[in-house]
């Protein structure tokens, strides 16, 4: 396995393997920036097809996350764990005590918390062991599910694609096709429908369908129906790379704007939707609500304004519109480019301040 050339490296600060053979743990800890402050980011645990595929997806996330973290204005920098899951496929408690102690050895460099395939309970287990959790029951009020704010979030900048695509402040009437109505689809489809928006939906499991059907007046598709719908916006809210080479000739949308991780299956898509005039919320962008909530954390945590946070998300858009527009690129160019900028001028903010301190 190569480190320094593998294909989703991309100047790491630091890229840490472990492994604790009496709990069978094997994990990898990415670094990817702290320039903001410490690496935020979750564990998944993961039955990876070998190291390197571990290790792409760690370089991959945890690069994301400073992104992420980045355009949100917060003072973190992006990490990222995976956790490759036991042949037979069974989490421990040990193995999570293990990786605590891992997380623990970083001393508060990388700050983990749940992702795919770990649960509030594993994070318990994990937080017995360290204090660098997030998004964990301490006793300071707003942790637990993220999802609401995520949602949250992802209504506000799906109202900023709504208003750029059709100029309109209003969801009235604005037809939305909602691919997933898990924890955040069924907030975000909610928050619509409370605004008299029109929904088509798709998911696999027939007891969200009843319930979009029944109290929000939705209309129901295949799950393999959902990229035809001819709508207003197409919101994604279930797996990635849902923007691919099938999809987009499929679509029949002006704008994209969910919360789905890695919507695009690789970046050149986001050129693609711009080609024919699919205005795409960038994921990182507009999923940020839960990282959000999870920066105001702590006993002091107020959720009026860890929410109106989460709105501001929608200026955060509005800005990478504007540019995309102006500088006629595609809208994940442009929040690249403008979370590398921010991370470069807080890096100069730093380096004059030491320098005036030092004379
Ligand atoms: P979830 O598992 O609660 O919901 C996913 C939903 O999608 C489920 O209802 C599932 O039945 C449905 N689904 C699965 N395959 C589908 C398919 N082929 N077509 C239609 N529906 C399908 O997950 P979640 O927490 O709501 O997260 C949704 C997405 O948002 C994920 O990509 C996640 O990584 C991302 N995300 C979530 C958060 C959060 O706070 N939960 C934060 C950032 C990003």
């Amino acid at each position: 396995m190569s480190v320094f050339s593998a294909k989703s490296f991309r100047n790491h600060e630091q890229v840490l393997f472990h492994q604790d053979p009496a709990s069978g743990l094997v994990a990898i800890i990415a670094i990817h920036d702290t320039t903001l402050g410490p690496a935020l980011g979750g564990c998944r645990f993961w039955a990876y097809e070998d190291e390197d595929a571990a290790l792409d997806d760690v370089l991959r996330l945890s690069r994301g996350m400073t992104y992420k973290a980045a355009l949100a204005n917060l003072s973190f920098g992006g990490g990222k764990a995976v956790i490759m899951a036991p042949r037979d496929g069974t989490k421990s408690p040990a193995l999570f005590r293990a990786f605590g102690q891992f997380v623990n050895s970083l001393g508060g460099r990388y700050i983990t918390a749940e992702d795919v395939g770990t649960s509030p309970a594993d994070m318990e287990i994990v937080h017995a062991v360290t204090p660098y959790v997030a998004g964990v029951a301490d006793g300071g009020a707003g942790d637990g599910d993220p999802s609401p704010a995520t949602a949250w979030g992802v209504f506000h900048g799906l109202r900023a694609a709504v208003a750029a695509k059709l100029g309109r402040s209003d969801l009235h009437d604005v037809h939305v096709a909602v691919q997933g109505l898990g924890h955040v689809g069924g907030h975000l489809a909610q928050h619509l429908a409370d605004r008299g928006a029109l929904l088509t939906v798709a998911d696999l499991d027939e007891g969200r369908l009843a319930w979009a059907k029944r109290d929000l007046g939705a209309q129901v598709v295949d799950v393999n129906a959902i990229y035809d719908v001819a709508a207003d916006v197409f919101a994604p809210n279930a797996m990635g790379a849902v923007l691919n080479d099938d999809t987009i000739p499929r679509l029949n949308v002006k704008a994209v704007a969910g919360s789905a991780n890695n919507q695009l299956a690789e970046d050149r898509h986001g050129a693609d939707l711009a080609a024919r005039g699919i205005l795409y919320a960038p994921d990182y962008v507009i999923n940020a609500g839960g990282i959000i909530n999870i920066s105001h954390e702590g006993r002091l945590y107020n959720r009026e304004k860890a929410m109106a946070h989460c709105a501001r998300i929608h200026d955060t858009l509005v800005e990478i519109f504007q540019r995309a527009e102006q500088e006629g690129r595609p809208t994940n160019e442009i929040a690249d480019q403008l979370a590398e900028e921010r991370i470069a001028s807080h890096a100069a903010t730093a380096r004059n301040s030491l320098r005036a301190a030092v004379g």
